[in-house]
């Protein structure tokens, strides 16, 4: 349990995070002024403009109760960190002949007859950031006292949150289980726009109450790139659904968050693809990112997706980043998620998530994929035996 104080210091460090994502997207703005102004030869300071600017900003302050002095100050470093940067933007090469590395080494190469270095189109490698060749290590990054990609982390919890009572008991149930991580859908992205859609912001309220309850960091989906700020600010992982993985303004956004990313691979997605999409969000200035396997659409029709494990020794081989399962929506009934869960972690998988309800049968999404809470303990049980180096009340290799 935590304590009150520890509680707290949480809530100013998550604060503390939000600010430094709000200065990053201010720098990401200024940087796209300097080019603007660049390309017009316009003035790089305007200072009629930052008096108005620290004018507003010292008044909205002193109406919230904050001190003139301190406002004024911290504004006149950020404006002084701004114009630094476009200074030293202004002496670089032009934007427009600025190309990444690997894109200007390239030999042209003449394909069907024509010169395919003159096309402005290049095919150009999405896979450069996320490279296993672009980094010495593989790459791991804590999230509560967890490290994604070094051990072994199960996240557990229901498909959507739905009452405080659901989302509590199933808190219990992973803390209880050994799990590492509580999952729950807030903003669910359903086929049906009648389906329960989940319960927005008062569910990310829900699950975050349940993760301090318990001590367990908590991973829901953010569909939109107008609430990444909001999600980032209640849960310790931002997860992409399959639905949204070339969702480019999306990834760019939680790029440019400073909470780790689960990224989930698009049901008709190729691995080039799936880590291509991973690479907006490392290029957006967010290395911690999580792959998660979840089947693809194929002609089979009795699985809910098709689920090939041979794709995680093959996308480990080509990226540092960790790679986990999630075998609820693989495999689409819950007698069969036991089975592909244990098959993904034989073939190396780091971490599994798995979808849990202390009523599937009265679930308001993925009941019929949904472990009972019994079943998961069951299945956590099993998951030991397979991987034998376990702690027997934390899932670590
Ligand atoms: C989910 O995890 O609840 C979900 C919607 O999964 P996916 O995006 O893989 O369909
Ligand atoms: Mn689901």
């Amino acid at each position: 349990m935590l304590c009150q104080i520890d509680r707290l210091r949480r809530r100013v460090d998550e604060i503390d995070d939000t600010i430094i994502d709000a200065l990053a997207r201010r720098f990401a703005y200024v940087d796209q002024l300097s080019a603007y102004k660049r390309l017009h030869n316009l003035p790089l300071r305007d200072d009629d403009r930052e008096r108005d600017l620290l004018a507003r900003l010292e008044r909205s302050a002193v109406a919230r109760g904050l001190d003139r002095g301190f406002i004024s100050g911290l504004f006149r470093n950020v404006l002084a960190g701004s114009r630094k940067r476009q200074v030293e933007q202004m002496a670089g090469p032009r934007v427009e002949d600025q190309a990444p590395a690997a894109v200007r080494s390239v030999t042209p190469v003449r394909r069907n007859g024509r010169d395919a270095a003159r096309s402005r189109d290049r095919d150009e490698d999405p896979c450069q950031l996320v490279s296993r060749h672009a980094a010495g290590t593989d790459t791991a990054f804590p999230v509560g006292d967890v490290m994604i990609g070094t051990d072994t982390i199960v996240i557990a919890g229901p498909c959507a949150v739905e009452s405080r009572e659901q989302i509590m008991e199933c808190a219990r149930a992973v803390r209880e289980a050994g799990g590492s991580v509580l999952r729950g859908g807030c903003y669910k992205p359903r086929t049906s726009p009648y389906s329960f859609q989940g319960l927005g912001s008062r569910g990310l309220e829900l699950l975050r109450e349940a993760g301090d309850a318990l001590d367990l960091p908590v991973i829901t989906e953010v569909m939109d790139p107008r609430d990444v700020e909001e999600v980032s600010c209640l849960a310790d992982i931002l997860q992409i659904g399959a639905r949204s993985m070339q969702n480019f303004p999306l990834l760019r956004e939680v790029g440019q968050s400073r909470r780790p990313v689960m990224l989930k691979r698009g049901a008709g997605a190729t691995i080039t693809e799936w880590l291509g999409a991973a690479e907006y969000i490392l290029r957006a200035g967010n290395d911690r990112v999580v792959l998660c396997e979840r089947g693809i659409r194929t002609f089979e029709t009795t699985t809910r997706n098709t689920f090939d494990p041979g794709v995680i020794p093959a996308v480990r081989e080509r990226t540092h980043l960790p790679v986990m399962v999630d075998p609820s929506h693989a495999a689409g009934f819950a007698r069969w998620v036991g089975p592909v869960a244990m098959a993904a972690l034989a073939a190396g998988a780091q971490g599994i998530m798995v979808e849990i309800h202390p009523d599937p049968a009265q679930a308001l999404s993925d009941g019929k994929q949904s472990l009972s809470l019994d079943e998961f303990h069951d299945l956590m049980t099993r998951v030991r035996a397979l991987l034998p180096g376990l702690s027997p009340d934390r899932v670590m290799v």
